[in-house]
């Protein structure tokens, strides 16, 4: 494991400030094309170097497509676990073949791949791991099960029910078995707790980074920050950039937007590799995304896993079954989060980001709504769409609209006060 969460946490030295154009390093060591950003613009490269070189060691790989799964036993088991959700449109007409047209497109475009076998990571994996979430994509599961090794870790629904936590700590009993069978290793306690470490590592580096859009002048826009993320955990090279990108962004005193900024918290589905058109049109229109809440924001990273636990399967069950998703009933987590996030963050607005045909994130926008407007005092906007740009201007417009009533309402305390 690489040195991590104590680089991370390092006070920045008198001297070793710099004043680098947004989102770009000071020396030459850390110049734009070497840098941390630089890094994970090319994520899907290195991770595929790391996946090819891990085959080529003899380690397996593991196919993941939902936060609730547990890294930790894939890795335990000297297994790479790789997020193989889809986030690209062009896959889309070829799912369509199989799957209705008014499905979600996270699992369209994760289908699609499947189907042209396009996606390395896919092609590469000795096994997948799904879950059951959501219907579209328990349902989808079956049919990619008939080509392609597939266990399926069972939810339990109501995850506050007393029974709820007996039932997922047997279940990921029950998936260390199956990588034990599967990979004829033996996975240990110890190495369960190696595992935690790195993974907790890996999160803690990640708040330090999402902190950083607490300040009033965040350093780096909601983009960059979204792209501070691989879809293999655990990559040493990986942790180095995560702690000297905190390490530079933090000795940053000027904004990254040259105009003030309307500070969105952006919440509701995951924004798979690809699928980051929404956001970039948030920025685009003179917003800055503080706070992403969703499973490619800071849902998956806020809480850790015990370290100390006498029994580590139990430690996991624990952390995993707290994470606030919408296909857990009932979900008031998901608003206690948003709560503490947008103390932390003090957005101006609350953008719910639904993609079409999600129906638990779109049910539950009525309550994300309520929280926004009532609770905390800011406007909100619901914005269902899929992967097409065809709405693209359409969905601006409403953003541009958004963020004139966050304009005219600071201007009305403003002359207020
Ligand atoms: S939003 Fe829910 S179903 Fe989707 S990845 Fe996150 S936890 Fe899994
Ligand atoms: S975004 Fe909604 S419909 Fe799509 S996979 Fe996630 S929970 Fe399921």
């Amino acid at each position: 494991m690489g040195k991590c969460c104590g680089d991370g946490n390092k006070a920045v030295e008198p001297g070793e400030s710099s004043s680098p154009q947004c989102g770009s390093a000071s020396t030459a060591e850390n110049a734009p094309e070497n840098g941390p950003l630089a890094w994970f613009g090319k994520m899907i490269e290195n991770c595929y170097q790391y996946a090819t070189d891990a085959r080529i060691a003899g380690r397996h790989i593991v196919g993941i497509m939902c936060e609730y799964t547990p890294r930790e036993l894939i890795m335990a088991a000297d297994a790479v676990p790789v997020c193989l959700c889809g986030g690209s449109a062009e896959m889309i007409p070829a799912a369509e073949e199989h799957l209705p047209a008014n499905l979600c497109p996270l699992i369209k475009s994760t289908y699609g791949y499947h189907l042209r076998g396009a996606n390395p990571f896919l092609e590469m994996a000795d096994l997948i791991v799904a879950e059951t979430t959501c219907d579209g994509k328990k349902k989808m599961y079956e049919l990619m099960a008939q080509t392609r090794p597939m266990y399926v870790l069972e939810l339990p629904q109501k995850p506050t029910d007393d029974d709820a936590m007996a039932h997922w700590i047997t279940e990921l009993r029950k998936l260390r078995a199956k990588l034990e069978e599967q990979f004829g290793v033996e996975i240990t306690d110890e190495k369960i707790r190696q595992a935690i470490k790195t993974m907790n590592c890996e999160r803690e580096l990640r708040r330090e980074l999402a902190a950083l859009m607490r300040s009033e002048s965040p350093p780096l826009t909601g983009r960059q920050l979204l792209d501070f993320k691989s879809i293999i955990s655990g990559i040493d090279a990986d942790f180095e950039q995560y702690a000297e990108a905190i390490k530079q962004f933090r000795s940053r005193s000027d904004s990254c937007s040259k105009d003030p900024a309307v500070r969105v918290l952006l919440t509701g589905v995951p924004m798979a590799h690809g699928a980051e058109r929404v956001l970039d049109i948030i920025e685009s229109a003179g917003g800055l995304v503080v706070c992403m809440e969703s499973c490619t924001g800071v849902k998956p990273i806020l809480e850790d896993v015990d370290e100390t636990a006498d029994d580590p399967i139990v430690a996991l069950a624990q952390k995993y079954l707290r994470l606030p998703c919408s296909v857990m009933t009932r979900n008031d987590r998901r608003m206690d989060v948003l709560r503490e996030l947008a103390a932390g963050y003090r957005p101006q607005c609350v953008v719910d980001l639904i993609w079409q045909a999600c129906i638990t994130y779109d049910v539950e926008s009525y309550l994300v709504k309520e929280l926004a407007e009532k609770e905390l005092g800011t406007p909100y906007l619901r914005i269902e769409t899929d992967y097409s740009p065809s709405d693209s201007a359409r969905i601006a417009l409403r953003v541009e609209a958004l963020f004139e009533t966050v304009r005219g309402r600071a201007f009305g305390q403003g002359r207020s006060n």
